[in-house]
């Protein structure tokens, strides 16, 4: 597909001949559709296309719509590690293909490891306890790829304009009428309606807010959110390197925050690209910025673990806020939250837009099925079911990363000692590593066992640790030499 069609340059109210056939029905000025997404990133445009094929007439909102794509750009500097079962969602979607044209990187091995310095390290050498969770060990291809955002978003626009959305952008909200269910007369047929900055309006039976952490609309339907800034930012640079595409994505964990490289595509036969990501406090992330490009590459390979390749050029870098944000509700009257609009989480997992497109479907599925029961999209019933799905899933996933967060953003030796057994047991038993690996690739939706006794650890507050008799017996860390059938820096 061509990537400067209509959706790529972004048009305003492109696809309205679609809507001029009768999807939409017009009178006193005041546009009508079933759905109106509001926020057509990643993961409102794909719920906005999901939708249109159940047969709804959609509209989608954004302010900023996506540039035509180049092949001679550097790689954007948001990419995201995309899970197995986003990519299945993808596929359903119908768009995988034209993302796999654009550009994606898979990586069949994933480790972690903790990079402290030990009190001890001056005088003793010894190999990071380290986890290494491996495609072939859960008998998969491949355990995600790593695409960057636009190249998702471009392939969405582009599949939501073929299916007949309706794209208006640039655009924006200006005012939100939405009768809420109960507390207005005629409530429970009224529709839900946006008035645009151009002071064009859409009446709508269901209001999707996919606007992003900072969403207007979760704020004009009167939604409240808890918040947690995290200490630390998230620093993203793109890098060329000497050597080929790596096959593997890894992160280190230091008191300050981890370290983490994610392969991207090759330059040429001798220089691939990178995503780095530098975890620390906002004032060291500031220093980092101000260096120049040169001195900045010099820093990265001496603070970055000995696994990184030697580097050649920035291609860019930009710091990003990390916040744990959690809608109160995931909907009010006929408004209802997707994606980051209803949570935002630590990115170090990078489990955020994989949230994110698991409510896209679980919100398509159940209005598919409201559809073809004849019901109203905007009922109370049908969203409930949504978000009774969705938050507990989330709130899960919030406390697994913040105890990771907790367990490895500091320096204490307890932490430390804990940190360190349980990755080595992580290595040492294989069913316990697969079952998180297969939780973190979005195949399976239950907590493993292994993160639920953290969890509870947690949640009682840490006890003091066991004396090593007492401990249970575990076979013996395999730690290194980790198994190096591919190339790459590990191997
Ligand atoms: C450093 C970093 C690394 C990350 N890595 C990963 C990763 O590896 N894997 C992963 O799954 N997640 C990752 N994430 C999280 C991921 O980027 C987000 O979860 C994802 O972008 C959320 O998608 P979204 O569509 O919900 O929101 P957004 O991407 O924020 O999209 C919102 C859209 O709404 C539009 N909009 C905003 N306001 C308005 C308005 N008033 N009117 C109209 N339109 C509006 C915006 O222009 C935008 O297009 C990472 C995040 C960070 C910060």
């Amino acid at each position: 597909m061509d990537p400067n069609s209509s959706a790529a340059a972004g048009s305003r109210a492109s696809n309205t001949a679609t809507a001029d056939k009768g999807d939409t029905q017009t009178g006193n000025d005041v546009a009508r559709y079933d759905v109106v997404v509001v926020g057509a990133g990643m993961v409102g445009a794909a719920l906005a296309l999901g939708l249109r094929r159940s047969g709804y007439s959609v509209a989608m909102i954004e302010k900023a719509p996506p540039e035509p794509l180049n092949d001679t750009d550097t790689p954007d500097l948001r990419v995201s590690a995309i899970s197995v079962g986003s990519e299945r969602y993808l596929r359903s979607l119908g768009v995988w293909d034209e993302i796999v044209g654009f550009g994606v990187t898979p990586y069949c091995r994933l480790s972690v490891w903790d990079d402290t310095p030990h009190p001890l390290s001056s005088f003793m050498q010894r190999p990071p306890a380290r986890t290494t969770f491996d495609a072939d060990d859960v008998k998969v291809p491949h355990l995600g790829h790593i695409i960057e955002n636009r190249f998702i978003q471009m392939a969405l626009w582009q599949g939501a304009e073929k299916a007949g959305v309706v794209i208006l952008a640039p655009a924006e909200v200006a005012a939100l009428d939405n009768p809420k269910a109960g507390k207005e007369p005629n409530s429970a047929i009224l529709p839900a309606t946006v008035t645009l900055k151009d002071g064009s309006s859409i009446a709508s039976q269901l209001i999707v807010g996919a606007d992003g952490a900072n969403s207007h609309i979760r704020q004009l339907a009167g939604i409240g959110t808890t918040r947690n800034q995290y200490g630390q930012q998230a620093l993203v640079a793109c890098v060329q390197y000497a050597g080929p595409v790596e096959d593997i994505t890894w992160q280190a964990f230091h008191p300050t925050g981890p370290r983490a490289f994610l392969p991207l595509h090759s330059v040429n036969s001798e220089y691939s690209w990178a995503s780095l990501v530098w975890y620390d406090r906002p004032e060291r992330l500031e220093q980092l910025k101000a260096l120049s490009a040169e001195a900045f590459l010099e820093t990265v390979q001496r603070n970055f673990p000995k696994q990184l390749p030697p580097l050649s050029h920035l291609g860019g870098r930009a710091s990003f806020p990390i916040a744990r944000q959690h809608a109160h509700h995931y909907f009010s009257g006929r408004v209802v939250l997707a994606g980051d609009s209803a949570h935002t989480v630590n990115p170090l997992a990078g489990q955020g837009v994989n949230l994110g497109f698991q409510d896209a479907e679980a919100l398509q599925s159940i209005l598919h099925e409201a559809r073809r029961s004849q019901q109203d999209p905007g009922a109370a019933s049908l969203l409930t079911s949504y978000e009774a799905e969705r938050r507990p899933t989330t709130t899960r996933m919030m406390q697994v990363l913040d105890l990771f967060y907790y367990l490895f953003s500091n320096a204490h030796p307890p932490l430390h000692l804990l940190r360190n057994l349980g990755l080595g047991m992580a290595q040492a038993v294989p069913t316990a590593r697969n079952q998180v690996c297969r939780y973190a690739m979005g195949l399976d939706s239950e907590l493993p066992r292994s993160l639920q006794l953290l969890l509870e650890l947690r949640r009682n507050g840490l006890p003091p640790l066991p004396s090593a008799s007492t401990l249970p017996r575990f076979p013996r860390p395999r730690l290194l030499p980790l198994p190096g059938r591919r190339r790459g820096p590990l191997s």
